[in-house]
């Protein structure tokens, strides 16, 4: 059934309009008469034609079909049309085409408005859809990134307890005033206490009883300013107190400030550290005794040997021209052995003395101790045709006299073991570490590198340097003041290349 604004229309073979409903113009604007034998094509949007043909030879054929096109307004404004068609037959021959057609503007006009709200709908949906999995994204991998902080968390917290555990000091977490709030098996071990027993105790209980009132004032504001560390005793269960170590920070907790203290038994290390002092207080006691007895020997000594050296050297002198060659072969030797003798036993006197002589550190102008040095071997450097050359030479805490016997048994040895060219002899100084160090360069005979330790030693001589008279002394002298100054002696020699002498002197 046709509704009432349905517009029945005629078209000729050609397309031409034979007859059309007044209705139409109520919503196209035109007029019967305006259509009347004008082609129903002109009214047609272009986009619609092809189709349109095509339904129109469908009709020819015989098929009824609506179909759907846009024509123009009058106003030019564009309208839907649903139209179904079929032949007009009039005495067996086909004359044209009658149809009826519908306005379906309205229902187009919903249609696309729907269409768009879906559209409008299904971006939205894409839209939340696309958000939603952002925002589930952004949920796992926070969820995620929990999961891996919480598991670093508990390996962190293993690891802490593992440390806490591993280690042999005592560790305590303690509050400000004293009380245990935690603390691991070691001081445990060291207090003798079970954890409950320590959790229920404070830290008073595990100092000495003078302290048992608390800590100090000024320890405890030390401690809680942020670190402190301090030899100190602490008491076992048993009563027992030990020597420790304790260093304490003070760390911050969810806002409560807390205390860890760190505590090392040192028994082993202080009575270590005793039995060393003893030792070296003995060292001392008996290298003095020594000293003495060398002193007291050697100054004993000297008088019968100098007596016994006065009656041969004036056997030899009265004599000497009766005596037959053997017997004064016997005179020379036993005059040069005797004489040897005193040599040594001044050395040792010298030896000895170095601890009487020490008058401790004074400031020591090293440019006068070395021209001091020099002039006493005056007579030495003459007879020697040696030439000695200098750096400046620096101010230094020392004894005056030891420093200038150094330089004279040092620079002595320079000239005595020569070669075959002149003494040449060069006396520097340069900073060192925490000190001074000395060198005595010369072009002497050298030493082998095996010997260049044994020399040090009293009475030690080598065997290129027999046909050079001497004790074998003066370095051991050179040794002993170096040590007394808390420094180091040694030599750098290579054989026929002369030999360089160095020693340090710290500051003091
Ligand atoms: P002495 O000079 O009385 O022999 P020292 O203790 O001074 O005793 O020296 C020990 C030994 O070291 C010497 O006998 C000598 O062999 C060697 N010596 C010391 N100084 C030098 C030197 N400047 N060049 C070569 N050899 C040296």
């Amino acid at each position: 059934m046709e509704n009432v604004n349905d517009v029945i229309y005629t078209l000729d073979m050609e397309g031409r309009f034979t007859y059309v409903s007044p209705v139409l113009e109520q919503f196209s604007g035109y007029k019967t008469s305006d259509l009347i034998g004008r082609n129903f094509v002109e009214f047609i949007h272009p986009d619609d034609l092809p189709a349109l043909v095509e339904s129109f030879s469908r009709t020819a054929r015989g098929e009824i079909e609506p179909f759907e096109f846009r024509i123009f307004d009058r106003d030019g404004s564009v309208r839907y049309i649903r139209t179904s068609s079929r032949l007009i037959v009039k005495g067996g021959a086909v004359t044209g085409i009658g149809a009826v057609m519908t306005d379906i503007t309205e229902r187009k006009r919903v249609e696309e408005e729907l269409k768009n709200y879906r559209e409008q709908l299904e971006e939205l949906v894409k839209v939340r859809t696309a958000q939603l999995e952002s925002a589930n994204m952004k949920l796992t991998q926070e969820v995620e990134e929990r999961r891996r902080a919480e598991e670093e968390l508990r390996a962190s917290e293993v690891k802490h307890l593992t440390v806490l555990e591993a280690s042999t000091d005592a560790i305590f977490l303690e509050t400000l005033d004293g009380r245990i709030l935690d603390c691991n098996n070691a001081a445990c071990d060291m207090y003798g206490y079970t954890k409950e027993e320590l959790l229920a105790r404070g830290v008073a209980d595990l100092l000495p009883e003078e302290y048992a009132a608390g800590l100090p004032d000024t320890v405890a504001s030390e401690i809680e300013k942020g670190s402190f560390f301090a030899e100190v005793y602490n008491r076992r269960k048993d009563g027992s107190v030990f020597p420790c170590e304790v260093s304490t920070r003070v760390v911050v907790i969810e806002g409560l400030k807390l205390v860890v203290a760190f505590i090392r038994d040192i028994t082993e290390r202080k009575s270590a550290q005793e039995r060393l002092r003893e030792a070296a207080e003995d060292l001392a006691r008996s290298n003095a005794e020594l000293e003495r007895f060398a002193y007291v020997v050697s100054h004993d000594l000297q008088q019968p040997l100098t007596t016994a050296g006065a009656y041969i050297r004036r056997l030899d002198k009265r004599f000497g021209d009766q005596l037959d060659a053997d017997a004064g072969r016997y005179v020379r030797v036993a005059i040069d052995e005797v004489s040897q003798m005193e040599r040594m036993i001044k050395g040792l006197l010298d030896y000895s003395r170095i601890g009487i002589r020490d008058g401790g550190r004074a400031p020591v102008d090293c440019e006068n101790a070395l021209s001091t040095a020099l002039g006493n071997l005056r007579a030495d450097i003459k007879a020697g045709n040696a030439s000695v050359t200098r750096d400046p030479m620096p101010r230094i805490s020392a004894s005056e006299l030891h420093i200038i016997q150094l330089f004279q048994n040092l620079i002595g040895n320079a000239i005595k073991f020569r070669g075959e060219e002149p003494p040449r002899v060069h006396v520097s100084a340069q900073r060192s570490g925490g000190g001074w160090l000395f060198s005595i360069r010369d072009n002497g005979i050298g030493i082998e590198a095996g010997d260049t330790e044994r020399i040090f030693q009293i009475f030690e001589r080598i065997a290129g340097g027999r046909e050079y008279s001497g004790t074998g002394i003066g370095l051991s002298i050179c040794k002993n003041i170096v040590e007394r100054h808390n420094g180091r002696i040694w030599a750098e020699s290579k054989p026929g290349d002369g030999s360089i002498f160095y020693f340090t002197i710290p500051d003091e």
